[in-house]
């Protein structure tokens, strides 16, 4: 990397999970990386720590209320950094040429417009923000192809694909999936903290017990996910749009102990897999280095100690999420889109304590009953359908409550 520029990198989420991780991996490599803009929704004092370790160029708080509060206390610090704030200043941000890659890592849809954004301006997109594409897939293919620049997935599953298939991605031009003698992309899943639970033995589990994954450090939203299977829902989606792959040639198993994640089977009955210790540094460093390889901090895997390898089915009769997110895909047009916003609802009530476990699944499937799918025709529209599914969700809410 001598005498090249480093990567100017924008975290979109930089107070995340997965915001955290990034910078992790980036403070490793000053030479070949440099975060050049923080973002967050409104932890004022995570995002004024994080741009005196990392020295952004621009800090964008969602919250434009804090925008005063976030100046003051980034002078206080002796930061120089611009100040901006407000959905807008985020979604300028992803298509500035302060950066050239952009990490998205926002939860939920309010990170649709970011991502887009990045798209766009042909930057090189990290994707971690599932829910954009679970919504926009196909607007956010277009706006790559038409921005010229690269998705190289983030999420663990999708990044392991991208790493056994030839070229990361089948062109859907020269054959997809097919001239690349792939048959079958087979998502792992590490079935939550209450894998081999029954329904009668979920109905009353609270949400810091849906959020204790037995195997990654996560945010909330996604620790929810994870624990209704919904997250591998979403991931389907996520894989169909990713890698061109039609829905019945997506399956997901189940591998409680995280070390394989993602496989893809192939014609010759070879089948691929990537393996690591469960460590979103590693898919991250890949993402930010890709083609090349750098350290990401991470232990390596030493499967003389692992213990065995467990694989087993889901239980899609108890975990109803993900049979949800399969039925959705197969509906099409905005089916997706609609799912992905009744669970943002249900996933908060469960957040707050309003809704139980079990429910979630019932408020997803009430939303998709009463809102037929309808063709995606551009991102204002989604955005009006999304507001919908919220509003028809709340709906459900309020009547079970
Ligand atoms: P998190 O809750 O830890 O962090 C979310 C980040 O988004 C924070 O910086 C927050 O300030 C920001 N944010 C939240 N709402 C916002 C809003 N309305 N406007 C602007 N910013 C907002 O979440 P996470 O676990 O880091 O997950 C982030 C995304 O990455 C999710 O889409 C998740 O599904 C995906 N992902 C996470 C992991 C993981 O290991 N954490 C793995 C794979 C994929
Ligand atoms: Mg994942």
């Amino acid at each position: 990397m001598t005498g090249t520029a480093p990567r100017k990198i924008a975290i979109l989420g930089a107070t995340g999970s997965i915001g955290g991780s990034t910078l992790d991996v980036i403070a490793r490599h000053p030479e070949r990386f440099r975060a050049t803009v923080l973002t967050a929704q409104r932890n004022v004092d995570a995002l004024v720590a994080l741009c005196v370790t990392h020295r952004p160029e621009l800090a964008v708080i969602a919250d434009a209320a804090l925008e005063n509060q976030l100046t003051q206390r980034l002078r206080a610090a002796g930061v120089q950094c611009e100040v901006a704030s407000g959905h807008d200043a985020l979604t300028a941000a992803a298509a500035s040429p302060l950066c050239d890659t952009v990490v998205a890592a926002i939860v939920g849809a309010a990170g649709l417009d970011s991502t887009l954004a990045a798209a766009r301006a042909g930057k090189r997109l990290l994707l971690a923000n599932k829910e954009s594409i679970v919504m926009a897939g196909q607007l956010l293919l277009q706006a790559l192809n038409e921005g010229g620049g690269e998705l190289i997935p983030v999420d663990s599953e999708h990044n392991a694909i991208f790493q056994c298939l030839p070229g990361g991605r089948p062109d859907a031009d020269k054959g997809g999936l097919d001239a690349n003698g792939v048959r079958r992309l087979i998502l792992t899943a590490s079935g939550g903290p209450f894998r081999g639970r029954s329904r009668a033995e979920l109905a009353g589990v609270t949400p810091d017990q849906a959020c204790k994954h037995p195997k990654w450090v996560m945010g909330r939203k996604i620790s929810v996910d994870s624990a209704t299977l919904m997250n591998k829902g979403l991931e389907v989606i996520e894989a169909h749009h990713l890698f061109g792959a039609p829905v019945d040639r997506i399956d997901v198993l189940v591998h409680p102990q995280s070390l394989v994640h993602s496989l893809v089977e192939y014609v010759d009955g070879s089948v691929l897999a990537q393996l690591g210790n469960p460590d979103m540094r590693t898919a991250i460093a890949h993402a930010l280095a890709w083609p090349e390889r750098v350290d990401a901090g991470v232990s390596m895997l030493d499967l003389a100690t692992s213990g065995a390898l467990a694989f087993e089915a889901p239980d899609l009769g108890t975990f109803r999420c993900l049979t949800l997110a399969y039925q959705a895909l197969r509906a099409g047009g905005d089916a997706p889109a609609l799912l992905n916003a009744a669970n943002e609802v249900a996933v908060e009530a469960f957040l707050a304590g309003s809704l139980s476990f079990l429910s979630i699944a019932d408020v997803v499937e009430s939303v998709l009953t009463e809102l037929p799918p309808a063709a995606v025709v551009d991102v204002q529209t989604l955005v009006e359908r999304d507001r919908l599914a919220r509003e028809a969700a709340r709906r459900v809410l309020c009547s079970a409550c």
